[in-house]
């Protein structure tokens, strides 16, 4: 088994203040991040509270409190936590998405106002578009919190290719290459949210991007019917020969 690394657990406890800055959790253990370090096949994940560390905000985890656990989800000795209860379904969308390293759950207010109807929320602009994944953010189906269920749920809602998604009656996923990328990801999610509702309220309806929006017409279709790669991470297009 290899060593704990100091430099993932500070980097997920700093995921974990960052979300308090960024209004993504609304208090006590809402919400939660961990990264996965492929190359040691171990998940560092923010804790569940216990008796030894009451959680008030996110804001009260130390470095040190951020839980390791194996691929199997079995925590490893040297941790002195045991992760989110949500750790099942951060384990299924790592074995699902080689891409992702970092998943942010948040229990952001804006998103929850589309989770909490079960509704998926329009990208209406270029940057909620391409950041989401080239698609909506999908609102996952109903999953009881911390089932496996829950899991394949929000795997189904992410695709192959998507970075965010909502969890029914719950709250959001972003996933990213590091925590900062999953983090930015998550701020776009609340944007979005925040922009379909400001349309509405305007007398307008959000209307959902597509490729059409971003691309001349026959690129578009070229990516449409498999003639080019689309990179979703640069929004770049590469041609097949
Ligand atoms: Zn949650």
């Amino acid at each position: 088994m290899s060593e704990i690394r100091q430099d993932l657990r500070v980097a997920v406890a700093n995921a974990a203040w960052r979300m308090c800055d960024l209004n993504l959790t609304t208090g006590l253990d809402s919400g939660d991040a961990s990264f996965f370090d492929r190359a040691a096949g171990m998940v560092y994940a923010l804790p569940g509270p216990s008796d030894r560390l009451p959680i008030r905000t996110w804001r009260d985890v130390r470095p040190e409190d951020v839980s390791v656990v194996d691929l199997a989800g079995i925590t490893v000795e040297g941790s002195m936590t045991e992760p989110t209860v949500e750790l099942p379904m951060h384990m299924s969308i790592y074995r699902a998405r080689p891409d992702v390293n970092a998943i942010i759950h948040s229990h952001a207010e804006d998103s929850q106002v589309f989770a909490a109807q079960e509704k998926s929320i329009p990208t209406a602009t270029i940057d909620s578009y391409t950041r989401a994944g080239f698609g909506p953010i999908a609102c996952g189906k109903f999953g009881v919190v911390a089932s496996e269920e829950l899991g394949s749920n929000m795997v189904a809602a992410l695709g192959d290719v998507r970075r965010a998604a909502l969890m029914a009656r719950h709250g959001a996923v972003a996933v990213g290459e590091d925590l900062e990328d999953a983090l930015f990801t998550a701020t776009v999610i609340e944007k979005a949210a925040r922009q379909a509702m400001k349309i509405i309220s305007t007398g307008g309806v959000p209307e959902q991007l597509t490729l059409f929006h971003i691309f001349d017409e026959q690129t578009a279709k070229d990516i449409e019917e498999g003639r080019v790669v689309l990179h979703t991470q640069t929004v770049s297009v590469q041609r097949l020969t």
